[in-house]
């Protein structure tokens, strides 16, 4: 059975609970009703309301940017994936090289945040990528399949194949430079190697690989053509209803 692609848009720190609901209203008008990908959006936690809304019985999913591995407690700032799934989120990033970089998320935390999202109900798309130094040292493998194994060690087989895993180069992220459809499907086909080698044929026959870094309506067709590239996860052009869609519309073929 063939992977439907997933394109994600990650609004990150930007539209407030106005401004996202009428990106979400102009997503609405634009991609209900056909098109052969899915399609999810993340804004940020206090838009999240005003979007899940918008986008109720759309079929475009919601997802949260991050969340906190308790359930509750004193850690003041933090949301955790029940709250999410209360809002009405399905799905939830984690690891994304932000969160690593500015807030300190190791491979250790990421695994529990994985773990919580089940937990709560949500199905996580787990962000790895290795920094420019470490793919200028040829170990940009060795530091991605790392970052998986370690996210996933423990976990039940059925929700590791419930998984969307996104690559993306931290080199390439908001950097306007794209990782060459030859770099991105040579990665994807070593995640989908590790993948094989660790689980039942299943798993690596229906999990989904976004690419991330830099997607854009330019570069997204020839991306999205690689046999192991499953979808996109979209930052900067995601904030802009016209490119967004027309991300989505080369992914629908
Ligand atoms: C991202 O934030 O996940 C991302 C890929 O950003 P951009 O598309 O702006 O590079």
């Amino acid at each position: 059975m063939a992977r439907r692609p997933f394109i994600v848009g990650n609004w990150k720190m930007h539209k407030g609970p106005q401004e996202a609901d009428t990106l979400a209203t102009e997503l609405k008008r634009s991609l209900v009703g056909g098109g052969s990908a899915d399609v999810g959006v993340a804004p940020p936690y206090v838009s999240l309301p005003a979007v899940c809304q918008r986008l109720q019985h759309t079929g475009i999913f919601v997802a949260g940017q991050d969340l906190h591995p308790e359930p509750h407690g004193a850690y003041t700032s933090a949301i955790p994936g029940e709250m999410l799934r209360q809002t009405g989120c399905e799905y939830v990033i984690v690891g994304h090289s932000e969160r690593r970089h500015w807030f300190g998320d190791d491979d250790g935390v990421v695994k529990l945040k994985v773990a919580a999202a089940f937990r709560s109900g949500l199905l996580p798309i787990l962000c790895v990528g290795e920094r420019l130094p470490e793919r200028e040292a040829g170990r940009a493998q060795e530091v991605v399949l790392g970052q998986i194994r370690t996210a996933v060690a423990g976990l039940p087989v059925d929700q590791v194949a419930a998984l969307t895993i996104a690559y993306e180069p931290v080199w390439a992220i908001g950097t306007g430079r794209t990782a060459t459809p030859e770099i991105a499907q040579s990665m994807h086909h070593a995640i989908r190697g590790l993948l094989e080698s660790d689980y039942p044929a299943y798993v690596a026959k229906q999990l989904r690989i976004q690419y991330g870094g830099s997607v854009k309506p330019g570069n997204a067709a020839e991306l999205l053509a690689q046999p192991d590239i499953d979808g996109a996860l979209v930052g900067g052009a995601s904030l802009d209803a016209a490119s967004f869609v027309a991300i989505v519309q080369a992914a629908n073929g």
